[in-house]
């Protein structure tokens, strides 16, 4: 092996498979694998509003590694293989389900404006709804009578959508729990995963903030992207209070690419 050769295609010459709001997928270093980019930019829904926060993308990367790494040591198949650096993970290539996959535990954002429920209030179970993933429709609520009409996925795996988005939940509120954050609710989006003349369903894309709500345990702080699309700043010190908790950066560490992070006295 030629020891000068880089491990990776450098970015510039990398092919570029997609682009959305907040990431980057690449061309990977084997068939069947992609490099996923975490960019700094954040919109809200409709892509109404837009921004870039220095730091962000950073943060999300070692946010989403971690929980995708756990879900994978705990037999959650992801599509998660490991990070590369501060922005990038190798991801193996799935075919995405064109729908997100909204988990709930506590009532807010638009569950509390369409059945007027107050924000916070503990739903009597866990509620997972299907948004169908399409930008210029504004990504609408379906049922699975869509979902199985329009052949987006079949009921065999709407079924296997809602077993894994199960477990992830449950995981998940016992991790932030010990760190003292509420979930409230989270997007996933799944793929599927071809072996051979296998193929199974598995978490893709991230779990971060972005996709989270989050919300300090005895404060109710939010320590997601509802400070950005509700004008609160302070997002890129939640995210690091986030990672932080998380034990992913040390108490005087910052994520590179972001401003000086104040010492809490
Ligand atoms: N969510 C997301 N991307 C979307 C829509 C929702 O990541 O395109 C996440 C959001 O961060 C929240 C959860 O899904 O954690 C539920 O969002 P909701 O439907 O309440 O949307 P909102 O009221 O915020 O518009």
């Amino acid at each position: 092996m030629d020891i000068n050769k880089p491990r990776y295609t450098p970015m510039s010459r990398r092919r570029r498979i997609y682009e959305g709001k907040a990431k980057v997928l690449y061309e990977g270093p084997e068939p069947g694998t992609l490099i996923q980019h975490f960019k700094d930019d954040a919109t809200d829904f409709n892509a109404k509003k837009h921004d870039v926060i220095e730091g962000k993308g950073v943060l999300n990367n070692r946010i989403s590694e971690c929980l995708f790494q756990r879900l994978n040591d705990i037999g959650v198949p992801t599509h998660f293989i490991r990070r590369l650096n501060m922005r990038e993970q190798l991801i193996r290539e799935v075919e995405m389900i064109p729908l997100e996959v909204v988990v709930r535990n506590v009532a807010a954002g638009s569950l509390s404006k369409r059945l007027g429920i107050e924000e916070g209030t503990q739903l009597p179970r866990s509620i997972i709804e299907f948004n169908y993933k399409n930008e210029q429709l504004g990504n609408p609520m379906v049922s699975e009578e869509h979902i199985t009409a329009f052949g987006w996925a079949t009921p065999q795996e709407i079924d296997d959508v809602m077993a894994l988005a199960i477990r992830v939940n449950d995981f998940l509120c016992g991790l932030f729990l010990g760190v003292g954050i509420r979930l409230v609710d989270f997007k996933m989006e799944c793929g599927r995963l071809w072996e051979n003349d296998l193929m199974r369903i598995v978490v893709a894309d991230e779990i971060s903030p972005d996709s989270c709500r989050l919300w300090d345990i005895k404060s109710n702080d939010k320590l997601d992207k509802d400070r950005f699309r509700r004008d609160m700043g302070g997002l890129v010190e939640a995210y690091t209070d986030v990672a932080r908790r998380l034990g992913i950066l040390g108490e005087n560490e910052r994520p590179q690419g972001a401003g000086p992070v104040l010492v809490k006295g």
